[in-house]
């Protein structure tokens, strides 16, 4: 493939913010953006110098995004892997179909980790009813979770027992699913790497991750929030799981830490992710411009991080910390700490639990980023971490 040279346009499938950061970084290197998505408001549309909005299985409408488009990615994991087969046989598609299927299916995706030698938590397919009879014990008390679709905590549910394993597959609509063994986690943390097309790899410094009811609050990213060979076993786990899907651009790998330390695979994510988000802020090259780059076949330089940073998440949780009524946090008075770099994606309406923004705090040292960050999460209503 030849490289694809600022003043082309990049397509993106998916609207959402994932798609804007792109779409920002595509911008700021000088490509035009397009991107297809059914909603006339999507955050990425909004932004974008074209917005097709049909359906993401539409005929027309992905006929016009490769008419449009140089090159195409997608921002979202669940874009249906069909739409990527039918626009990888006229543009290049990076990430492949084949890649986002396997991440898709939580079943194809743990079969994965464990081909590329990466242990993942002990598991088992409940596909039919017999599966679910025959589950070892070892596995309880453990997570059901759907095989496709799940997110944000949503699609999953901790179970005790058997009695508590039947209900929970039967809440959820008894459609295939992994469970999973409830692991005791010392803490979570992640990984970007981006891969290019001729195999070169470069990867952003680990995280560690703070979730709350099962969605990311808290990312923070310095020397000392993680033990260096953890970070340096993440980064050669996530590269190995890259290499083995032979993949083309940023995937972000997320990892459980035990006790002991070690690392268990927790799940993959085909794109820039929520984790991934400080890069804007703290490193000479973000997770965006990395996708940009990897797309269009321009060099992957491994990044820089230049600042320690903390991300707080911004759930629509927050616009309704006084009540009922749908009030925005002062702004005003988070813009006013000194190394507060505010992100708000243009979504309409606040809902509790949807992601409307988030806040990165950098700062000359860790500590002052620490200070500033409980005094952001503070006048947030957000609570200490
Ligand atoms: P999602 O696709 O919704 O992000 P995850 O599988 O990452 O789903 O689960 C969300 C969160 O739930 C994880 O980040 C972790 O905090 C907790 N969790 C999930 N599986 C397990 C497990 N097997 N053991 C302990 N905690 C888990
Ligand atoms: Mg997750």
């Amino acid at each position: 493939m030849t490289v694809i040279l600022p003043g082309a346009t990049l397509g993106v499938m998916g609207g959402g913010q994932l798609g804007r950061m792109f779409v920002h970084a595509a911008q700021r290197l000088g490509y035009f953006t397009a991107v297809l998505d059914p909603d006339p408001a999507s955050p990425a549309g909004w932004v974008s110098h074209y917005h097709i909005q049909t359906p993401y299985l539409d005929e027309q409408g992905l006929a016009q995004l490769m008419q449009r488009s140089a090159a195409i990615t997608t921002e979202f994991e669940n874009v249906p892997a069909p739409a990527l087969v039918t626009l990888g046989a006229h543009r290049p598609v990076a990430p492949g179909a084949a890649a986002v299927a396997i991440a898709q299916d939580r079943g194809r995706e743990k079969a994965h980790f464990t081909r590329c030698g990466v242990p993942c938590a002990p598991y088992a397919l409940v596909e039919t009813a017999q599966h679910l009879a025959a589950v070892g014990e070892q596995l309880l008390p453990g997570v059901l979770k759907t095989a496709r679709l799940g997110y944000d905590g949503k699609g999953q549910q901790r179970v005790k027992n058997r009695q508590e394993l039947q209900a929970a597959w039967d809440e959820l609509g008894r459609v295939p699913c992994v469970l999973e063994k409830l692991l005791p986690l010392a803490a979570e943390c992640s990984v970007l790497v981006a891969r290019g097309r001729d195999g070169q790899m470069v990867h952003l410094p680990a995280q560690l991750n703070r979730h709350r009811g099962g969605i990311l609050a808290v990312s923070e990213i310095y020397p000392e929030s993680l033990p260096a060979a953890q970070s340096r076993h993440a980064i050669a786990a996530a590269k190995a799981i890259a290499e083995g899907l032979d993949y083309v651009g940023v995937l972000c790998i997320e990892f459980f830490v035990l006790a002991d330390g070690s690392l268990v695979v927790n799940e993959m994510a085909p794109r820039p992710h929520n984790s991934g988000h400080y890069s804007v802020d703290a490193c000479d090259i973000s997770q965006f411009e990395l996708q940009v780059r990897a797309l269009a076949g321009l060099p992957l330089v491994m990044p820089r991080q230049h600042s320690p940073a903390i991300m707080l998440n911004l759930l629509g949780d927050l616009w309704f910390a006084q009540g009922d009524a749908e009030r925005a946090p002062a702004w005003d008075r988070v813009l006013a700490l000194p190394g507060a770099h505010l992100h708000l994606y243009g979504k309409l309406s606040a809902r509790r639990g949807r992601k409307m923004g988030h806040l990165t705090i950098t700062g000359p040292s860790v500590d002052t980023v620490r200070a500033t960050a409980l005094k952001a999460a503070e006048l947030l209503g957000m609570g200490p971490f």
